[in-house]
């Protein structure tokens, strides 16, 4: 491929720091991760970090850490990677679709209401997801959850960096006075969040996640479960407390996580740099929608998705995706909707339809070439092609 879909940032800075572990004995179970979760506590300004293998360990986690298990309803989006409803089939829980809004491509909290009016016995939390980095209405969210006492688990795996401003809700100060309205990080919203790290995420370990909470009971489960059930202050080696996994990170991992994450202003603003280059390539283009843009939701670019405008057909849009590719463009078509993956048609007789809105965007996507070293020149050749395809 000429022009990879996503490309990781790696520099001699994080060659050094893994290089620096290697010259130690400590490769796993050592100091790095102490400090690789320090820093994220720092960055997103939760009480606790807990370094996992994978954002879905963390997603699995989570839900066991919950105590949702088989009976259970988890409200969630149809339009995600498919970890996000498979955390909830590994516990045989049910994960309960709702409709995304067409603009952020995020949950429609209006029919999340209406859902759980339809059906709330059994539902016991909401999974939402911060879909190619753009923040879902978070304050929302944790209203609905709180009303209906049910948790609340933000999958921010796309959103690192992404933030939220929050209106002051205390009394106006006497005017002439601004009002500053409250930053929120993704990955603080309610009642635990998660990250990815895999190589195309905004930062990478290689493989890795990273689980975040103000829930120290949580953290706690998550923390001993990750490490085969043991107890984490004074437990034996060999004595485990409760059934867990291997879902631990490496010392290895997280040295090169520490040096991604110290650059984290730098590899945003390469990012947002790189996106306001495709918004001026693709301004005026006619027959594509360009990624949303909304007031107080600062994305964190993830990714660079278009959409197709109606008149043009799954199957035109597939046709483009090949020809791109044939012609040395990395493309993709996040996401195709999760409902329909084959599985889910199985076990739960899903069919085309049943989330109309998920699917007609799923079907008009193009994930274009997107990461920090992007160049111009390169961009300039996907639009080109892009519109020639068009
Ligand atoms: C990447 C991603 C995950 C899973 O992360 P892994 O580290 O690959 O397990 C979960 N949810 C979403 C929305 C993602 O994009």
């Amino acid at each position: 491929m000429k022009i990879p879909l996503s490309r990781p940032d790696i520099t001699g800075k994080e060659q050094k720091a893994v290089m620096e572990v290697l010259k130690t004995p400590h490769l796993a179970l050592g100091p790095k991760i102490t400090e690789f979760e320090n820093n994220f506590i720092r960055y997103v300004g939760t009480k606790y970090a807990v370094a996992v293998s994978s954002g879905t360990a963390g997603l699995h986690l989570l839900i066991r850490a919950m105590g949702i298990g088989e009976g259970d309803e988890v409200i969630t989006t149809p339009f995600s990677f498919i970890a996000t409803a498979n955390c909830i089939l590994f516990e045989r829980a049910k994960p309960v679709f709702v409709d995304i809004e067409p603009n952020t491509l995020n949950i429609d909290l209006d029919k999340i209401k209406v859902k759980i009016k339809t059906r709330s016995s059994k539902i016991k939390a909401i999974l939402a997801v911060d879909v190619f980095g753009l923040p879902c209405d978070w304050s929302a969210l944790e209203k609905i959850s709180r009303m209906h006492n049910l948790r609340l688990i933000e999958d921010s795996a796309e959103a690192l960096g992404a933030e939220l401003e929050i209106p002051n809700s205390k009394p106006a100060l006497p005017a002439g006075r601004s009002q500053k309205p409250s930053i929120r990080k993704a990955g603080s919203f309610g009642d635990a969040g998660i990250f990815g790290f895999y190589p195309n995420k905004q930062i990478t370990t290689g493989e890795g996640g990273v689980i975040l909470t103000d829930n120290k009971n949580i953290a706690g489960l998550c923390r001993s479960m990750a490490n085969q059930g043991r107890e984490i202050v004074n437990g034996n080696w060999l004595e485990h407390t409760m059934l867990g996994y291997n879902y631990r990170l490496s010392d290895i991992n997280c040295a090169l996580g520490i040096a991604q994450l110290e650059r984290i202003e730098e590899i945003l603003e390469k990012r947002r740099k790189v996106a306001r280059t495709y918004n001026a390539l693709l301004k005026g283009v006619p027959g594509i929608k360009v990624p949303y843009q909304r007031e107080c939701f600062h994305r964190s670019w993830f990714v660079y998705v278009i959409q197709l405008a109606k008149e043009y057909k799954k199957k035109d849009r597939d046709r483009i995706l090949i020809e791109m590719k044939k012609r040395g463009i990395g493309c993709s078509n996040y996401f195709p909707v999760i409902h329909l993956q084959r599985f889910y048609r199985d076990e739960f007789g899903y069919k085309e339809g049943d989330f109309p809105i998920a699917e007609g965007v799923s079907n008009r996507t193009i994930s274009l070439p997107f990461y920090n070293n992007l160049s111009p020149e390169d961009m300039e050749y996907v639009v080109a092609n892009l519109k020639t395809l068009l």
